[in-house]
C-alpha cells in the first residue's frame, strides 16, 4: 500500500537527528513527573513521555495511575512548554489522552500485536490529526507492524512514525528484547518516508546498553530515540534497571557521534563496484550450486532415496563452519547461510521429487 505521510516534526523541535523522547516509563505521582520534566526540559529535550496506562505481563505489578495523571502532562506542558507523549491502548484511552491535550500519541508493542486493537485506536482517531507512533509488536512480525500503519493511514491519520523496541525472545542474554535490526532496516526500505525512533531502553532493559544502543541507531540512520529517563531511576515503579536521570540522558545524547555525510567519495564508489561483483559471483556461484542439487534430486528420484540424508547434512554444516572460521566468518554466519541455502535446496528437490 502506497502511503503519503506528512512529518511528524512538530513546530519548535529540532528535525536534526536524533529527534529525542524522553521521560519516564510510567507517570507514578506528580511530584516526579514534574521534578523530571524539569530535569529534561533543562537539558533541552522538547517531547517528554509517560506510561498512564501499563501494559503489564502480570498482574499486581503497577499498571499505570490512569486518567489522573493525565493532569498531570498538561502541567507539565504548561510549565516547561514540552510536547508530551503517552501510551493508548483503547478507544477510551485515545478519548481520555484527545480530551487532556496529549500531543503524540504511541500504541504499544502489546498492542501492535493484536489487530482488533489497533483497529479499535484506528477507528477511535478519525478526523483527528495526530502524529502517532507505532511500537513494533512483540513477535518479529514486519508485516503486522506495517499492518497497523496501514490501519491508521486508513483512518486518515498522516503524521505517523514507527518505534523499534527490539522483540521478545525466549532465551534473554544481553537484551531484554533482541534487536534483530534487519526487521527495521527492512521496514526503512517498504516505507522510506516514515521516520523511525529507537527505543535503546527496551531493547537493552538495563541502562548501560543505552548508550551503544542509541549510536548503532544513529548509524543505522534512525531518525530518532525514545529513551526512559525518570529524576530517581533505582525508586521508579516500573522498569527501573533500564531508566536513567536527565543528567545521565544529556551526557549520553552528547557523546553520540551522528554521521550524516550522504556525499560518496570516489574511493567509497570504487569499493562499492566491487561489492556490486563480488555479489554477482556470489549468486552465479548459488546459482551452480542448485544446479547440481537439482541433479542429484534426480539422482535420489531415480534411486527411490529421501531427499532429507541428515548425516550428510551435519557434515555439511559442521566442516563449512570450520572452514568458515579459518576465513574470519562467524560461525553463527556461516551455519545461518548454509541453512537457506539449504532449506532451497531441499524446496527443488522436492519440486523435481513431485514432478
Ligand atoms: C513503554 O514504553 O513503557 C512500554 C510499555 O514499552 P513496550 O510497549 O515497548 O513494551
Ligand atoms: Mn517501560
Amino acid at each position: 500500500m502506497k502511503m503519503e505521510l506528512e512529518s511528524i516534526i512538530l513546530p519548535g523541535v529540532d528535525s536534526q537527528r536524533p529527534i529525542v523522547i524522553a521521560g519516564p516509563c510510567s507517570a507514578e505521582t506528580e511530584e516526579q513527573v514534574l521534578e523530571t520534566a524539569r530535569g529534561l526540559a533543562a537539558k533541552g529535550v522538547k517531547i517528554f513521555r509517560a506510561g498512564i496506562w501499563k501494559p503489564r505481563t502480570k498482574p499486581g505489578g503497577f499498571e499505570g495511575i490512569g486518567a489522573e495523571g493525565l493532569a498531570w502532562l498538561k502541567k507539565v506542558k504548561e510549565e516547561t512548554g514540552m510536547y508530551v507523549s503517552t501510551e493508548v491502548a483503547t478507544k477510551d484511552h485515545v478519548f481520555e489522552a484527545l480530551k487532556a491535550g496529549v500531543d503524540i500519541l504511541w500504541v504499544g508493542a502489546r498492542t501492535t500485536v493484536n489487530p482488533f486493537a489497533v483497529q479499535e485506536i484506528a477507528d477511535a482517531l478519525k478526523g483527528v490529526d495526530i502524529p502517532v507512533l507505532v511500537k513494533n509488536p512483540v513477535n518479529p512480525d514486519l508485516e503486522l507492524w506495517i499492518g497497523a500503519f496501514e490501519r491508521l493511514y486508513n483512518a486518515g491519520i498522516r503524521r505517523l512514525g514507527a518505534i523499534h523496541r527490539g522483540f521478545s525472545s525466549y532465551d534473554k542474554k544481553i537484551y531484554r528484547n533482541l534487536p534483530l535490526w534487519h526487521i527495521p532496516i527492512e521496514l526503512r526500505r517498504r516505507l522510506p518516508e516514515l521516520p523511525i525512533f529507537c527505543d535503546p531502553s527496551h531493547i537493552g532493559g538495563r541502562r548501560e546498553l543505552i548508550a551503544s544502543l542509541s549510536q548503532q541507531a544513529m548509524d543505522l540512520s534512525f531518525d530518532g530515540l525514545i529513551v526512559e529517563s525518570h529524576c530517581d531511576p533505582d525508586c521508579a515503579w516500573s522498569d527501573a534497571s533500564q531508566q536513567i536521570t536527565p543528567d545521565v540522558l544529556d551526557y549520553v545524547m552528547n557523546l553520540l557521534v551522528i554521521r550524516d555525510a550522504v556525499q560518496t567519495t570516489e574511493n567509497l564508489s570504487e569499493l562499492r563496484r566491487q561489492i556490486d561483483q563480488v555479489d554477482e559471483q556470489v549468486l552465479e556461484l548459488l546459482a551452480k550450486r542448485m544446479r547440481i542439487s537439482k541433479e542429484i534430486g534426480i539422482y535420489k528420484k531415480e534411486h527411490n532415496m529421501p531427499i532429507l540424508q541428515s548425516p550428510r547434512y551435519s557434515e555439511i554444516l559442521e566442516k563449512r563452519s570450520k572452514m568458515g572460521e579459518q576465513m574470519e566468518l562467524s560461525p553463527e554466519f556461516v551455519k545461518e547461510i548454509l541453512q537457506e541455502i539449504h532449506e532451497e535446496s531441499v524446496r527443488q528437490q522436492m519440486i523435481i521429487m513431485n514432478e
